[in-house]
C-alpha cells in the first residue's frame, strides 16, 4: 500500500470560517470538547445502528466509550471513540468541505453578526469539529472505518489555515481518535480537574460513557483506572415510570444550581407532528437570581441528547423564568444556529405545548396539593402573575391560578376568582377589589363600607406587581373587575340622594371647594356609612396605591400627583353639623379647617402620606384644646351649681 502524503486545501467557504476560529478571541473555548465528544458518540451511535443488520462490522467489539487521554509532554488532548470511523474519501469529504447544512447557516450568520459577537456564536453552536482549532496549533485525526482491514486507516492532518494532509496508516481498533495539539497558552486543557468538569457541564447526559485515565492511591501504591466521567443519565428519555425522585432531586439541582427540591415535575413527551422529550421541574423556592430580571432562563435545549444551549428562552415566557428543565427535540438539525431558532416554527409549537402544560399542571396542583400550591405561590406567585398582562392566550388560566385575600377570607387564607365568583349573591353584578400595601393598611378602609354592609367580599391585592397586572385583567368570565376605590364604581343599593339633600348640602360644597385646592371635586358619598370621608380616583385615573408605587420607583419625578374627588359622608354627625355652622355663618373660619381634617384624615385612610403632617398635628391639638376647655369650663360650672 503506497503511504505517500497528500496535501489538500480547504473549501473556501470553509476556509473563511477556519480564519474566524483561529483569529478571534473566544468566550467558550471549552466546547469544543462538547463537539468532539457529540462527535465521537455520533459515530458510536452509527456503528450501533448499522451493526444490527451487520454484525461483522463490530469486529468483536461492542464496548461503546469514548475516551479522553492527555500527553503532558507532547501537549496534547485525544478524544477517542470506536464507532463508525472513516475512509480516506470520507474523511476528505467530511472535514475538508462544509458539506453540512449547520456550519453554512452558521457562516451565514457570522456574516451577518457584527465582530462582538462572532465569539458567542462560536460558543453557543460550536461549529463542529473545527471548534479544536479554537484551542490547537494543528490537529491530527487518525481513523479507520469499521469492517475495513487494519491497513486501511487513515491520517489527516492540518494546522487550520489553507490545507490540509491526508496519508494511510496502520490502525488496529477501528473508529477514530482525533488528536489536538494544543497551543502553549492553552494548557490547562490537560488539567485532569478541567477535563471532568468540562465533560460534567456540557455532556454529562450524553448516552455513551466518556472515560479517561486516572492515578488512584490505594494503600501504598497508585494505580491507573479508567473513569467514567459523565453520569450519562438522559434522564428525560427514560420512561417516567423509572426514575426516582432522589435522580430527579439530584437532577433538578445540578441543572438549577440550586438546593431545594422540586415542588412538582413535568415529564413528557410532545406527541403530534413534532418528536420532543420535555422535562421540567417547578421549584419551590424563589432563586436568587430570579429578582434581577436581566438573568438567563429557559430549559437547556437538547437535540438528540446533546446540549444545543443552556437556556433556550424561545421556549419559555419570561413569567415562567422559574422553571427549570430539559427540552430534547429530535426534529431539529444538530448544528442549528441562533438566527434558525429565534423564529423556529417548530420551537414555537414546543413552547405553546410546554406553557399550556405547565399552567395545567399548576392548576392541578392547587387542587389536588393546595399546601405546596399555595407555598409555591407565596414563592414565585409574584413571578406568575406577570403572565396576565403579557400572555393574552393564557388569561384565563393565569386568572385561575391566582390566590387572593379578601374581606371575607381569615387572614393568611386565600380566595380564588373562581370561589368568589360562586360566592357571589345573585345582585352582585361585578367582582370588587382594593388594591394597597397590606392587608390591614385596606380591610378597614371606608371605601368597603357599604359592600360590607352587604356582606359582599372585596378581593385584597398587597403584592406591588398587583397594581400593573390589574388593569389588564379586566374581567373574570365575563365579570368586570372593579376597584372599590374608583369614583363611579357601581355599589349595591346605589341610591341617587334625594335632590333635596343635594340641593341643601350644595352651597357647603361649593364653599368648601373654594378653599380646598388640594381635591379635585367635593361630592355626597353613597359608599361612607361609618367614616366621614374618603378620597377616589376617577376611572382611568392612576389609584393612590399606584402613585405611590410609581413614587417608589422614581417614575414620578415631575409630575405633579394627581387630584382625588373628596366624597362626604351626609349622615356623618360631622358632615351635618357642619352644614349647621354654614347656615348660621358661612364665613366661619372653623369651616374651612374642618374641611381640611376631613380631607387629610382621608389622605390617611388611603395610606398616602401627608404633604404637611405638623399642620395636621396642630390641627387636630387646637381642637382638642377647644374640646378640653369647654369640658373643663361645663365641669366647672356644674361645681359651682352643685355647691
Ligand atoms: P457535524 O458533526 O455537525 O456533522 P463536524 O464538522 O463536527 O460536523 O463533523 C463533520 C463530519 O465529520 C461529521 O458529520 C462526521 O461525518 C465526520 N466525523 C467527525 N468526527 C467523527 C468521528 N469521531 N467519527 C466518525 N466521523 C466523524
Amino acid at each position: 500500500m503506497e503511504s505517500t502524503v497528500e496535501r489538500l486545501e480547504f473549501k473556501s467557504e470553509l476556509r473563511q470560517v477556519l480564519h474566524i476560529i483561529t483569529h478571534s478571541l473566544y468566550s467558550h473555548k471549552e466546547v469544543f470538547l462538547r463537539e468532539l465528544i457529540s462527535n465521537a458518540s455520533d459515530a458510536i451511535d452509527k456503528i450501533r445502528f448499522n451493526s444490527i443488520s451487520n454484525e461483522a462490522l463490530l469486529e468483536g467489539n461492542r464496548d461503546w466509550k469514548i475516551k479522553i487521554s492527555v500527553s503532558k509532554d507532547a501537549r496534547t488532548l485525544t478524544v477517542s471513540d470506536n464507532g463508525i470511523g472513516m475512509t480516506r474519501e470520507s474523511i476528505i469529504e467530511n472535514l475538508g468541505t462544509i458539506a453540512k447544512s449547520g456550519t453554512r447557516a452558521f457562516l451565514e450568520a457570522l456574516k451577518a453578526a457584527d465582530a462582538s459577537s462572532r465569539p458567542d456564536l462560536i460558543g453557543q453552536f460550536g461549529v463542529g469539529f473545527y471548534s479544536s482549532f479554537m484551542v490547537a496549533d494543528k490537529v491530527t485525526v487518525v481513523s479507520r472505518m469499521a469492517g475495513t482491514p487494519a491497513s486501511e486507516g487513515v491520517r489527516w492532518e492540518s494546522d487550520g489555515t489553507g490545507e490540509f494532509t491526508v496519508e494511510h496508516v496502520e490502525k488496529t481498533m477501528r473508529g477514530t481518535d482525533v488528536i489536538v495539539h494544543l497551543k502553549k497558552e492553552e494548557e490547562e486543557f490537560l488539567d485532569e480537574w478541567k477535563i471532568r468538569t468540562i465533560v460534567r457541564q456540557f455532556s454529562d447526559f450524553v448516552e455513551h460513557p466518556v472515560v479517561m485515565d486516572v492515578e488512584k492511591k490505594e494503600e501504598k501504591e497508585t494505580k491507573t483506572v479508567e473513569e467514567t466521567l459523565n453520569s450519562r443519565k438522559a434522564i428525560w428519555l427514560r420512561p417516567k415510570s423509572e426514575v426516582t425522585e432522589e435522580e430527579h432531586e439530584g437532577f433538578y439541582q445540578q441543572i438549577s444550581h440550586n438546593f431545594d427540591k422540586p415542588s412538582k415535575i413535568i415529564h413528557y413527551a410532545g406527541e403530534g407532528t413534532h418528536e420532543f422529550k420535555v422535562l421540567l421541574y417547578i421549584p419551590s423556592k424563589k432563586a436568587f437570581d430570579l429578582s434581577f430580571g436581566d438573568s438567563k432562563f429557559g430549559p437547556k435545549l437538547y437535540i438528540r441528547r446533546v446540549l444545543i444551549m443552556d437556556n433556550c428562552d424561545q421556549l419559555l415566557p419570561p413569567y415562567l423564568r422559574f422553571v427549570k428543565g430539559v427540552v430534547d427535540c429530535a426534529d431539529l438539525p444538530l448544528n442549528v444556529s441562533r438566527e434558525m431558532l429565534q423564529q423556529n416554527p417548530i420551537l414555537e409549537k414546543i413552547k405553546k405545548n410546554i406553557v399550556s402544560k405547565i399552567l395545567k399542571t399548576l392548576e392541578e396542583m392547587k387542587k389536588t396539593e393546595y399546601d405546596a400550591y399555595l407555598s409555591f405561590f407565596k414563592e414565585l406567585g409574584s413571578i406568575l402573575k406577570e403572565g396576565l398582562s403579557r400572555d393574552w392566550s393564557n388569561k384565563e388560566p393565569l386568572a385561575d391560578l391566582l390566590l387572593m385575600e379578601s374581606i371575607n377570607t381569615p387572614r393568611g387564607s386565600f380566595t380564588t376568582f373562581e370561589q368568589y365568583v360562586v360566592a357571589m349573591p345573585s345582585e352582585q353584578k361585578d367582582i370588587y377589589y382594593l388594591t394597597g400595601e397590606s392587608r390591614s393598611h385596606i380591610e378597614h378602609a371606608p371605601y368597603l363600607e357599604a359592600l360590607k354592609g352587604k356582606g359582599w367580599d372585596v378581593l385584597l391585592f398587597t403584592d406591588p406587581i398587583d397594581e400593573f397586572i390589574l388593569p389588564s385583567l379586566q374581567e373574570y368570565k365575563g365579570k368586570r373587575l372593579k376597584a372599590a376605590d374608583k369614583a363611579d364604581v357601581e355599589l349595591p343599593d346605589k341610591k341617587e340622594h334625594a335632590d333635596d339633600v343635594k340641593k341643601k348640602f350644595a352651597p357647603l360644597l361649593n364653599a368648601l371647594k373654594e378653599k380646598l385646592n388640594e381635591v379635585k371635586e367635593i361630592r355626597l358619598s353613597t359608599r361612607l356609612k361609618e367614616s366621614a370621608s374618603c378620597l377616589v380616583s376617577e376611572e382611568g385615573a392612576m389609584g393612590a396605591h399606584m402613585e405611590r408605587l410609581m413614587q417608589r420607583m422614581g417614575q414620578m419625578e415631575g409630575a405633579e400627583p394627581g387630584k382625588r374627588i373628596m366624597e362626604l359622608n351626609p349622615e356623618h354627625a360631622v358632615v351635618q353639623l357642619m352644614l349647621a355652622l354654614f347656615t348660621k355663618d358661612a364665613a366661619d373660619a372653623r369651616l374651612e379647617n374642618y374641611g381640611r381634617l376631613l380631607y387629610e384624615q382621608a389622605v390617611i385612610a388611603e395610606g398616602s402620606k401627608l404633604p404637611d403632617p405638623s399642620a395636621f398635628a396642630r390641627r387636630v391639638n387646637e381642637l382638642m384644646a377647644n374640646d378640653l376647655d369647654r369640658m373643663i369650663g361645663y365641669m366647672t360650672d356644674q361645681e359651682e351649681k352643685n355647691s
